[in-house]
């Protein structure tokens, strides 16, 4: 899901149904981070997030599956082309994020337990993982949020940090609020990871620097109320 959060949003900006003038769907495509680091970009018509795919010298992780009706197909050819399996990582139970899983062909399948109760298949995450893969270190662990409960980080290489949507705000009736004990978490989590980069589904551009992300996230913290469980950002 997209969230609000112009008021604080660096230089992140949401992805817009640019270029299309009419009302048709967007196709995604192939973007490539590093050689071994690639995604399927997002769309908003129809709402379907980034699809990462990372490279082990076994098999092709793909966190997030998206929705758009393109991306099995996608992703079957570049298994088929590598000659390499798939394992899934769920970074939470949102639509957007999982509806493609029935659709793809999996080895394995990682979730939090909040998202196997939409999936009913595969494993549930609740502590870190350190995946055992000789050429690439690959790390799957908790991360707390205010959008979605059972969300998970994926860490590769201690170089970029996935989080999906983890880091946006949830809505309470009409307001968009944080939860205030969860962003400390995050925050604190963030600061001890190693990983230089974090990569937050929906946005251009998908690869942010850690650090102007923490500053996002304490500014928004800094606007907490004593005593009070959550953060509303209000003028949005
Ligand atoms: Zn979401």
């Amino acid at each position: 899901m997209v969230a609000d959060m112009n008021e604080n949003s660096i230089e992140i900006k949401t992805v817009q149904d640019a270029g299309n003038s009419d009302n048709n769907k967007q196709f995604p495509t192939w973007k490539c981070v590093t050689d071994y680091f690639s995604y399927i970009t997002p769309t908003a018509r129809p709402l379907s997030a980034n699809v990462s795919v990372i490279e082990s010298g076994k098999y092709l992780w793909v966190y997030d599956v998206g929705s758009h009706e393109n991306i099995p197909e996608m992703l079957s050819e570049v298994s088929k082309q590598k000659s390499k399996k798939i394992k899934v990582i769920l970074s939470h139970f949102h639509p957007d994020h999982i509806a493609n899983l029935q659709y793809i062909k999996w080895e394995s399948l990682y979730q939090g337990k909040n998202t196997y109760k939409y999936t009913h298949i595969g494993e549930i995450v609740e502590s870190e993982i350190n995946v055992d893969e000789p050429d690439i270190k690959l790390r799957i662990f908790p991360m707390p949020s205010s959008h979605a409960k059972g969300s998970l980080a994926f860490m590769v290489n201690d170089k970029y940090c996935l989080l999906g949507d983890a880091l946006y705000p949830t809505h309470k009736g009409n307001k968009t609020v944080y939860n205030t004990g969860f962003l400390k978490e995050q925050i604190d989590i963030l600061k001890n990871i190693a990983a230089p980069y974090v990569l937050i589904s929906h946005r251009e551009p998908f690869v942010q620097k850690k650090q102007a992300v923490i500053t996002w996230l304490e500014n928004v913290y800094s606007m907490r109320e004593k005593n009070e469980p959550w953060i509303e950002l209000k003028g949005l």
